[in-house]
């Protein structure tokens, strides 16, 4: 069966790239019928943050991916975080020593950085440690080992290719040469990525590897780890870059793009949508509709899908999609998304839950996220109006004045500053002024609204109530 694994480093908080490599390996496990397997990698102890594990396992539960085995829910091949597993790997370590595979290495960083420091201004551009603790004498050996503190660093086998079938990019190869003796373990006795991925991925029985391409020349060195052990390889797939709109990598100090999952939440953004989303990120289906359920998603995956060049993150397209999702919810759930936003602004103050509905259905089509009803809100009910030149010209055009004369007479008469009221309001003002169509509807919107277009103009006026309509249309008779 199909066994794979989302191996976050609880280093920061779920970032899309994150969510989009654990969207796939999910995706492609449930696509299968396989496993999906959620691995904390907390072996870099400095880089690890508070709550950094727990903000990743949240928002992915959030955004609806779920895990088959992991430090939370257990399993069979746990222990699920890096460091729970630290004698199963100090064992493997043992075993690549006995068989000669793996040396204690004495050097202090000084003699490292002044061997480095040698064979650079010798002119040598592909710097490897030069083996000084694994050739030693028996005599020098026994000087060496009295320091005490070492790391373990794997033989780099000689003349040895490590070439593999990636599932995006199709062969890769890299040659032994252009790596030397690497550490495997650290004098804290804790192993590095490269070795501890490579002990966790065998013993999880994990079959297909998908994660990012900062990554791929990882990859060799973690070949040399499966062949020294005689390991079965599992299958690479190393996910092209995610771009901003200026092509640049997305990074996590660009301040115009969102870019943490939590955010998103924050926003009023759906879970469904953010899904639908990340998974259009570097990836298509073979057919056109974009707009697609977890369930279809997980239908249509296909590996030999995942894109070879990298993505561009769309904000517009999130829009879309997340106002097409937005556009499927009823008034009652949209409002509740809307609720904390409007809440915080203090928009309800004062106003009922009936007010509220209205408010949330005349701009239910318009809305991309919960939180822009503020910004909805804001721009309608703002004291001043702002006109640009086409409204402008509209309304300054013969009879418009008139019109408006008559509209505000009519709207004064109501006694039930309601839809309806409103709706026959215009028609009686048309009538008194003489004016029709577009001369008559246009005058009424652009002076109650200052725009052109809009939400349906009775419902949007009995919202905004007769004191505000009244005033705004005042201004411009
Ligand atoms: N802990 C690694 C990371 O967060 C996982 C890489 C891998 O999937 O092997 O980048």
């Amino acid at each position: 069966t199909v066994r794979v694994r989302y191996a976050p480093s609880p280093t920061g908080f779920l970032h899309i790239g994150n969510a989009r490599s654990a969207l796939y390996n999910y995706l492609f496990a449930k696509h299968y019928g396989g496993d999906f397997i959620l691995r904390i990698e907390d072996t870099d102890l400095e880089r690890n943050v508070e709550g950094g594990e727990e903000s990743q396992m949240n928002f992915l539960r959030w955004l609806g991916i779920e895990w088959d085995e992991s430090v939370d829910c257990g399993g069979e091949y746990g222990p699920y975080r890096q460091l729970e597993r630290l004698d199963i790997y100090r064992q493997y370590v043992e075993e690549l020593i006995e068989k000669g595979l793996a040396y204690k290495c004495y050097c202090t960083s000084e003699e490292l950085e002044a061997e480095r420091e040698a064979l650079s201004t010798h002119g040598h551009d592909n710097i490897h440690y030069s083996r000084r603790c694994l050739n030693a004498t028996e005599e020098e050996k026994k000087e060496l080992e009295a320091r005490g503190e070492y790391v373990v660093r794997i033989k780099v086998p000689e003349n040895e290719e490590y070439t593999f079938n990636d599932i995006v990019r199709g062969e890769v190869t890299f040659k032994s040469e252009d790596f030397g003796d690497w550490v495997i373990m650290k004098s804290n006795g804790i192993p590095t990525y490269n070795f501890a991925v490579v002990v966790d991925d065998h013993l999880m029985k994990i079959t297909h590897v998908f994660r990012g391409e900062e990554h791929l020349t990882n990859t060799p060195k973690q070949m040399m780890v499966y062949r020294a052990f005689g390991w079965d390889i599992p299958q690479f797939g190393h996910m092209t870059l995610i771009v901003n709109e200026n092509g640049k990598k997305l990074s996590k100090r660009d301040k115009d793009t969102v870019q943490f999952i939590e955010q998103y939440a924050n926003m009023g953004y759906l879970p469904e949508a953010l899904f639908n989303f990340i998974a259009l990120l570097g990836w298509s289906p073979a057919i056109e509709e974009e707009i697609l359920s977890h369930e279809q998603l997980i239908e249509l995956f296909d590996e030999k899908r995942l894109s070879k060049s990298p993505s561009t993150f769309d904000k517009n397209k999130l829009s879309y999609i997340n106002n097409r999702y937005i556009k499927a919810l009823e008034d009652e759930e949209l409002l509740e998304l809307c609720m904390p936003h409007l809440v915080e602004e203090g928009i309800l103050e004062g106003k009922t839950t009936a007010w509220a509905m209205e408010l949330i259905s005349l701009f239910h089509d318009r809305l991309s996220y919960g939180a822009e009803i503020v910004d909805l809100y804001d721009e309608f009910f703002s004291e001043e109006l702002e006109l640009d030149e086409e409204a402008q010209a509209f309304i300054a055009q013969d009879g418009v004045s008139e019109t408006l004369k008559a509209f505000k007479t009519e709207l004064e008469a109501l006694e039930d500053f309601n839809a309806e009221g409103i709706q026959a309001a215009i028609k009686a003002a048309g009538k008194a002024a003489g004016a029709k169509g577009k001369m008559l509807f246009m005058p009424c919107r652009i002076a109650t609204t200052g725009q052109m277009h809009g939400p349906d103009l009775p419902k949007a006026l009995a919202l905004l109530g007769k004191e505000t309509v009244v005033g705004r249309i005042a201004k411009f008779i």
